[in-house]
Parts: C-alpha cells; sequence; structure tokens
C-alpha cells in the first residue's frame, strides 16, 4: 500500500479492517446468493458505522459530518473495495453535492443525510442518455415559480429504497459557437411527490443485492426551493465532485485487486500439479508478477491524484486515468486469478467468480472506459487548439 502511514492512520486502518471482517465479510456469500442484504445487516452496518464515526466521514465537521482528510478517505474507500458494494455502502458517505444545499435545503436534505435520517440517489443515467449524458431526454419546465418535470431514469443505485433523489434535468438550451447546448439543473425530488414514482429496476450480476432504481416523473411540480445550486448550472455541480468519486473507484480496485491477487497466489503456491506448485509454472507465476507489478503502479496512481487534489491541482483528465487505469488492472488481475484457479474459479464454493463478477462493473460505472479516454484525449488535444 502506498498511503502515507502515521499513528491516526494505522489506528483507522485496524478499526476498518475489524469493521468489516465483524459485519460484512461473514455477509458476503448469503448476499451474493439471494440477491438480498438483510435488514438487520444493512441496518446494524449502519449503527456500527455511526459508532465508529465511519457514518458520513467524508463531510465536513461543520455539517457533522467525520471531517476527515483525503489520505484517511483514500485508505478507507481501499479497503471497502475488499468486500462487496452491497454490504459497505449501507455505511453511507453522502454525496458531497450535497454541500451545495442552501437555506432550508440544509435541514430539508443535507443535515438528515449526514445524521443519517435520510437517503440520496444520484440520477443521472437515462435507458436513451448513459455515456452521452447531454442526450437526456427528462426536462423541466417552468410553471410560474415552479418546475414540471417530466421523463425517467434508470440504473439508479443504492443500499436500499431513498428519500430524495438528485435528478438532472434539461430546463432549456443556450446557444453557444457549437451550436445549441442543453440547459442542465440539479433538482432535489422527494420519494411520494405526486407524479414520481421510483422503484427497483433492473439486477446486476456485480454486487448483487447492491439495488438499482427506476425513476420516472410524470408532471412533478416542484418549488424553486428544490433546484440544487442555480438553474442550468448542474454539471458544473456534479463536475465539482465526480473527479474524486472516480479516484475513489481506483482507490477501491486496488483494494479488491489486492485481496483477488492474494487468493491467487494462495492458491498457486498450494495447487499442485505435475509434481510441484502451479506458480512455480512461469505461465502462472507472471500473471502474479505482473498482477503485483500494476497493482503498485494503480495504488500509486491513486495516491497521486489525492496529492494533486490536496493542492488543489487535480485535472478531470489526472480522475479519468486513475479511474480507467486501476478498472483496468483489476479487471486483469480478476481474469487471471480465475484462470489461475482453473475450474475451481468458476464454482460457487469460491468466492473468486463472485469478486470476478463484482470487478466487471467498476469498467463502466462512473464513466466507462472508453469515455474515460476521451476525456484524456480530449485535454491533450485542448492543449495543442485541437
Ligand atoms: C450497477 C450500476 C449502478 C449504476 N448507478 C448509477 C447511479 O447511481 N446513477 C447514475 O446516474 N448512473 C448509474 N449507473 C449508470 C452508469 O453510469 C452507466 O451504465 C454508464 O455511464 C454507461 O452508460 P450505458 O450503460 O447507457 O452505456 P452506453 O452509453 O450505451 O455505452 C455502451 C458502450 O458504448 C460505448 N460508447 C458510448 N459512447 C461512446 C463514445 N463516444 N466513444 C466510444 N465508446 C462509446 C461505451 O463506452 C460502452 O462500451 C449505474 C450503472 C450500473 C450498471
Amino acid at each position: 500500500m502506498t498511503i502515507r502511514m502515521n499513528h491516526e492512520n494505522e489506528l483507522l486502518l485496524n478499526t476498518v479492517r475489524a469493521f468489516i471482517a465483524e459485519e460484512m465479510t461473514p455477509h458476503e456469500d448469503l448476499v451474493d446468493r439471494t440477491g438480498e442484504v438483510p435488514e438487520e445487516v444493512g441496518r446494524r452496518i449502519e449503527a456500527r458505522a455511526h459508532e465508529l464515526g465511519l457514518y458520513a466521514c467524508n463531510l465536513p465537521e461543520d455539517v457533522g459530518g467525520g471531517g476527515l482528510p483525503l489520505t484517511a478517505m483514500h485508505l478507507i474507500e481501499r479497503e471497502y473495495g475488499k468486500t462487496s458494494h452491497a454490504l459497505h455502502s449501507w455505511a453511507a458517505r453522502p454525496t458531497e453535492i450535497l454541500l451545495a444545499c442552501e437555506g432550508d435545503q440544509r435541514e430539508r436534505y443535507l443535515l438528515p443525510a449526514v445524521r443519517g435520517e435520510k437517503r440520496e440517489l444520484f440520477a443521472l443515467t437515462e435507458p436513451e442518455a448513459g455515456s452521452d449524458a447531454m442526450g437526456m431526454k427528462t426536462n423541466a419546465r417552468r410553471d410560474g415559480d415552479d418546475w414540471i418535470l417530466n421523463g425517467s431514469k434508470h440504473f439508479i443505485s443504492g443500499p436500499c429504497m431513498p428519500d430524495f433523489a438528485i435528478v438532472f434535468a434539461a430546463t432549456g438550451e443556450d446557444d453557444t459557437p457549437r451550436g445549441p447546448r442543453k440547459r442542465v439543473t440539479a433538482f432535489l425530488v422527494d420519494i411520494g411527490a405526486p407524479g414520481f414514482d421510483c422503484r427497483e429496476g433492473n439486477k446486476s450480476v456485480s454486487y448483487r443485492g447492491y439495488k438499482t432504481y427506476q425513476l420516472s416523473f410524470d408532471d412533478v411540480r416542484l418549488g424553486p426551493g428544490q433546484i440544487l445550486g442555480q438553474e442550468g448550472k448542474g454539471f458544473e455541480i456534479a463536475g465539482q465532485w465526480l473527479g474524486m468519486g472516480r479516484i475513489w473507484v481506483g482507490a477501491s480496485c486496488c483494494g479488491k485487486a489486492e485481496r483477488i491477487l492474494d487468493m491467487a497466489a494462495d492458491w498457486a503456491a498450494e495447487r499442485r500439479q505435475f509434481g510441484q506448485p502451479i506458480g512455480r509454472f512461469q505461465a502462472t507465476g507472471f500473471r502474479l508478477a505482473d498482477g503485483a507489478m500494476n497493482l503498485r503502479a494503480a495504488d500509486l496512481m491513486v495516491a497521486d491524484a489525492v496529492a494533486r487534489h490536496e493542492r488543489g491541482a487535480m485535472e478531470d483528465a489526472d480522475a479519468a486515468m486513475v479511474k480507467v487505469f486501476c478498472s483496468e488492472m483489476l479487471g486483469r488481475i480478476a481474469d487471471d486469478a480465475v484462470q489461475i484457479h482453473g475450474g475451481m474459479g468458476l464454482m460457487e464454493e469460491l468466492p473468486i467468480q463472485r469478486l470476478w463478477r463484482d470487478s466487471r462493473l467498476e469498467r463502466i460505472w462512473d464513466g466507462t472506459s472508453e469515455i474515460q479516454r476521451h476525456i484524456v484525449t480530449r485535454s491533450m488535444l485542448r492543449a495543442r487548439g485541437a
């Protein structure tokens, strides 16, 4: 691991490891088999997270959060990566986008999210607008001081039925030198608002038990106080936080890769064929060596991005590079681990197949690898005026 370790971080690491070992790892198989986190398991994780000071530990102290520095969050997200998202997401780190709440919104949305009384969804993706977020059809039109919201979202994920959603909708169009561009606004929409339907949607084979929801809006009336930030500035608000989210995907991929690589190395040392441990065959051993080298590089990239963020120098391309490199590193390690395990790698009796399935999602959510590569390319070409 490449995280700067001091006494406080050592204590934190031990706490998080014990928390995962006691409250999450024992439930991984059951959750994967049934596709559900039993309510009492989720609530216990939530309660223990509060006791340990890990609930909303990412948010500043002045709103009641843990106010942990980024290096501590790096350590936490890396450890959580070793277990299932379906479980560790109960120990919520509410989205930092909520820090844009102002006035009454703080008591209605931000503070209850920090206290664990309310849970939010981040709702951007639509059935016909995934990577192409600007292709969104969800829209809100003015009606006096109010807004009327129509459209739908899917793949919107969380551990359990939420209390409200941060919904991105088109609220008009601007003329720009490159042609018309949608004005996108973020709205805070309560579950139960007339015309708003939120129900469980498709079931993912990665992180079984982590729910996706489909949202539909049929003339949902929203007051002016339900705009998060400013009208037309939804992407600006989201953009401030999305980068850090991608770094935490990278950290989590490193944690999972470490767990998988350890399992593969153990298997390669114990499993014997042709009279010797299979790890002594170069084809197997080199897979382990390549995995260890790539994991080291990925860990260093995450640490570098965290340091850049701390000094206010992180660019979109830095976060994109971390997301694509770490998730693809994890994909290779997970696939190699299945190969090293042979037939047993695909059997339900071992966790390798589950970790392999879980790993696959990391190259898709929070922006696919292809979209991350576009972000990196764009930053290189724009710097050259192209
Ligand atoms: C389990 C899960 C949870 C999720 N949680 C959330 C959530 O909480 N909130 C939310 O808003 N979204 C969420 N998502 C959505 C996720 O971010 C999208 O799935 C992702 O952005 C890709 O969109 P898509 O699935 O529509 O794929 P598409 O955009 O249809 O892409 C399909 C393929 O085409 C490629 N492609 C598309 N455009 C280009 C291009 N210009 N150049 C090269 N290749 C391209 C893609 O890279 C991909 O390989 C979740 C998804 C999953 C699976």
